[in-house]
């Protein structure tokens, strides 16, 4: 039989703005316990909330980067249920007129071009924090408040590799603009999953199951495959369940049910009456839009268009903001863009240290401009370049000092390579023979010879061209 995935996602996204969406509380992570926190977000009686601006500037920059509608004309409504991090027994949302609808993200999963649907975007604050440990139950009211959005995925996603590119890609995206920190060990963004699976000759449908608590895209991608394994296995024998929400767990690399699902009915929304309707106006859309950085998609495209790149290259470079600039940065004074990329994307990527998130160089992009000049103009060998960046990566410094210092300086004088190269056609008679008797091979060994010599720093292309003539003669 055959079965189709369906996958849809929620992420709750914290907006990193400077004090929480209803009151002028600091929005900040950690610190001292419920010292973040006043009236309005403890839900106080008698406490109003006002709707801060930069909150929905950040929403409306997120819903825009996700190729959203904007709605013009929304407002708030509240979310009842009662749970100890929750003062105010309901939570502020956007239930009716999301600030962003019908959006997309477009991906490619392997080598295939796949557009993923996004319902919604919504305002919403968040919760704050249950503390368990063996005798009691502590709450932190800090995070309360604190503006999230929450984005509703249609359920477009057919595999669990492709939700996990799916997130990859909303990360960098919201990463880019700024939004949101994006961090999932410290829950600015928290993913469930709701999948099941349909038999596509019948039409029969598994029953819809959520999972929770999920901590790394990695996780995520695990929890759908397991389920569709289950699942799969429950159709297979004709077994029919209830809707649950389960959480994935690590240790046993399992879904576990963790309760009854709870429906929209259960939480009898209604419409938020302590804050006005929410109307956006065409000059806010536009001015936000002014404000929002180039996205990794335009990026990319730009990238190809501007420096030549393949596809592959400017995928590699865009999918993170600061090593596009820093590409960007070498680039003003390096002007072979293919050698630049390939250098960026195999010899820095690979020794490169994420630092907060945060690209950590130890190196200017000059630095690095001057290093590939020095490797253009032949005064130092690509190995040798390999070597000089390594040192750069380790202890910093110029690439010309560092060249000097470590005298790398490729040899240019041919009166020396010459007299190398004869070396080494006296010293190894057997292979001049098997080349002059045909074996071209062999010279691959010889050039290797002189190089040795020289300890890399002659020039290869030269050394090879001094070898052929060398042989030539007698
Ligand atoms: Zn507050
Ligand atoms: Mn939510």
């Amino acid at each position: 039989m055959a079965y189709k995935t369906i996958v849809g996602l929620e992420i709750h996204v914290e907006l990193a703005t400077k004090t929480k969406a209803f009151c002028s509380c600091e929005n900040a992570y950690g610190g001292e316990p419920n010292s973040r926190v006043c009236p309005v977000c403890l839900g106080l009686p008698g406490a109003l909330p006002v709707l801060s601006k930069e909150v929905v500037d950040a929403a409306i920059m997120a819903s825009l980067a996700l190729n959203c509608e904007i709605t013009r004309e929304g407002g708030f409504d509240r979310k009842n249920y009662f749970y100890p991090d929750l003062t105010k027994g309901y939570q502020i949302t956007q239930n009716t007129a999301p600030i962003g609808q019908r959006g997309h993200v477009d991906l490619e999963v392997e080598g295939q071009a796949r557009q993923v649907g996004i319902r919604q975007v919504q305002i919403e604050e968040d919760t704050g924090k249950s503390l368990h440990t063996d005798e009691e139950t502590l709450v932190d009211y800090n995070r309360c408040g604190v503006p999230l959005v929450e984005i509703v995925t249609e359920p477009d996603i057919t595999s669990g590799l492709e939700a996990r590119l799916f997130l990859e890609k909303l990360r960098a995206t919201l990463k880019q603009i700024g939004v949101s920190d994006v961090k999932m060990e410290e829950g600015s963004l928290r993913c469930d999953v709701n999948v099941n699976i349909k038999d596509t000759e019948t039409g029969a449908s598994s029953t819809i199951q959520e999972v929770k608590n999920l901590n790394s895209f990695r996780g995520v991608e695990k929890a759908i495959d397991y389920e569709v394994q289950r699942q799969t296995r429950l159709m297979e024998e004709g077994r029919e369940e209830a809707r649950t929400t389960r959480r994935w767990d690590d240790v046993e690399n399992a879904t576990v049910i963790m309760r009854e699902k709870l429906t929209g009915s259960d939480y009898r929304f209604v419409p938020e009456p302590d804050l006005d309707p929410l109307v956006v106006s065409d000059e806010w859309i536009e001015k936000v839009r002014q404000a929002m950085p180039e996205l990794p998609d335009a990026k990319k495209a730009r990238f190809i268009k501007d420096y030549g790149l393949s596809d592959y290259d400017a995928g590699v470079l865009t999918q993170d903001g600061d090593l596009a600039d820093f590409f960007e940065g070498v680039a003003q004074d390096f002007k072979d863009y293919e050698t630049l990329a390939n250098w960026v994307t195999t010899e820095v990527l690979r020794r490169a240290d994420y630092e907060d998130d945060r690209l950590v160089l130890p190196f200017s992009p000059g630095d690095l401009a001057t290093l590939l000049k020095l490797i253009k103009e032949d005064k130092v060998s690509n190995n040798a370049g390999k070597k000089v960046l390594r040192i750069m990566f380790e202890e910093g410094g110029d690439p010309q000092d560092i060249v000097e210092r470590e005298g790398l300086a490729q040899v240019q004088d041919s009166s020396m390579m010459e007299a190398w190269v004869a070396e080494v056609i006296e010293e190894n008679p057997d292979s001049v023979a098997d080349y002059r008797g045909g074996k071209d091979r062999v010279l691959g060994f010889l050039v290797g010879q002189v190089m040795k010599k020289s300890r890399g720093k002659a020039n290869p292309q030269l050394v090879n061209q001094l070898l052929r003539e060398g042989l030539k003669e007698d």
